[in-house]
């Protein structure tokens, strides 16, 4: 199935792209061309059997010229070097787009969780904190949850790195849990702002949110959340699917008892009042508005032609092949991108950070408030560069990230 695909090529033809319409200084992209660094790391972990198992890792940290570097660590079979470089670059221009004081970084392990337990997963976590440490730190990388990581993980990144170093740093990593100085509304936080962004979308694009219609791909962390926040708002869930299968039901599937079900039985397989579907039938359903939310490389140019949503909103990181987002464009679709789409995660953990660095804690409304203002004024900027010129929103919201970075560039001195 997986041809090769070569995922930081990509970005940067994007950046390409973006530089082009708007006359970027050539230094700046060539700055930004290759990640400040990647580290490569072996981390032995001892299996439960009493075996000695590597696992390969990576942190890349892209660009740091708007603060310390910042993004996510997965743990799966398919996060080799090129993918988390190409993550990692998203985090920058993610980061700028939402005029975050973060630079942007990635981290993947090569493995397969669901074939780990509980304590080899914590001893292979421990094992990656302590191989990275020499190139991370509170004001250098923050580190934070991603694909199969979460804020448990964070929990155990939290205590081996106060064990490195002596001393209790909380800073160090977000999306930690609140026992250990998390934030409230981190973790809802991606969803929440996937929500913000289709509500103003709406506004922009003058579709009614009453009753419109979703079909979202992937249940986890940011699917579940952006499903029970699209609810809320008055739009109809029509479909969910995770790895495992999908449901369907045209008069709308509540996602609060969905979630119940799927932490009981590990899948929305099989819910009540609902009809199976597989997550090719759901990429394909007519709807409004269509919600990848799982893995990267999801619309294709194999079936982007099969795309009937109005809307496509991309929750998950570089869910739409260039060719495919070629193909969502001429069938009139709005791709609204990655990089604005779900930038509510950093932009909470970047609340967690503050907070830590404070030693002060807010409560939930004071998160949620803020996110919405950041998410609203970022998405209406990124709107005002579409409106300008005849492009797409995700060139839009590269002109208004690399303009930012090209801003912070000159007045540091790196560009003339
Ligand atoms: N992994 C998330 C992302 O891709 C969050 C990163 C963070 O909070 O630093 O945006």
């Amino acid at each position: 199935m997986s041809q090769p695909y070569h995922h930081y090529e990509v970005v940067s033809q994007l950046v390409e792209k973006a530089a082009a319409a708007m006359h970027l200084d050539p230094q700046v992209k060539e700055l930004l061309r290759e990640p400040v660094r990647t580290l490569t790391v072996s981390v032995p972990v001892k299996m439960d059997n009493g075996t000695v198992k590597v696992f390969q890792g990576f942190r890349c940290q892209h660009n740091d010229v708007l603060g310390p570097f910042k993004g996510g660590i997965r743990f799966h079979p398919e996060a080799d070097e090129d993918e988390v470089k190409a993550l990692a670059a998203l985090m920058t221009y993610k980061c700028s787009v939402v005029g975050l004081p973060f630079g942007g970084a990635k981290g993947g392990v090569l493995c397969d969780p669901s074939e780990l337990s509980t304590a080899e997963l914590e001893r292979l976590s421990r094992g990656f904190i302590r191989a990275i440490a020499p190139i991370i730190g509170p004001d250098r990388d923050i580190p934070a949850p991603d694909i199969n990581t979460n804020a448990k993980t964070m929990g155990w990144f939290v205590d081996e790195y106060a064990q490195i170093q002596g001393a209790y740093r909380p800073g160090i990593v977000t999306g930690k849990p609140l026992a250990l100085g998390g934030s409230k509304g981190r973790t809802e936080a991606t969803g929440r702002g996937v929500m913000y962004v289709v509500r103003e979308a709406a506004r922009a694009f003058g579709l009614d949110l009453e009753g419109a219609t979703v079909a979202i791909q992937g249940f986890g962390n940011v699917g579940s959340y952006t499903a029970k926040n699209l609810h809320d708002l008055g739009c109809k869930i029509i479909a969910i699917a995770d790895i495992f299968g999908g449901v369907y039901n045209p008069d709308g599937i509540d996602p609060y008892p969905l979630k119940e079900y799927e932490q009981e039985t590990r899948s929305v397989k099989g819910f009540s009042d609902t009809n199976p579907i597989s997550n090719e039938e759901l990429l394909a359903l007519e709807c409004d508005i269509l919600i990848p939310a799982a893995l990267g490389n999801q619309i294709t140019k194999e079936n982007a032609a099969n795309v009937r949503s109005k809307w496509v909103v991309e929750a998950a990181n570089g869910p739409t092949t260039p060719e495919a987002d070629v193909i969502l464009s001429q069938k009139g679709i709005f791709v609204v991108p990655d990089i604005l789409a779900n930038a509510g995660g950093v932009t909470a953990s970047y609340f967690e950070w503050v907070q830590n660095n404070y030693n002060y804690y807010w409560p939930e409304e004071e998160i949620d408030n803020r996110l919405e203002q950041v998410m609203t004024q970022a998405f209406w900027e990124v709107y005002g560069a579409y409106k300008e010129k005849d492009i797409t929103l995700r060139i839009a919201a590269y002109i208004v990230a690399l303009g930012r970075l090209e801003e912070a560039m000159r007045a540091r001195g790196w560009v003339v």
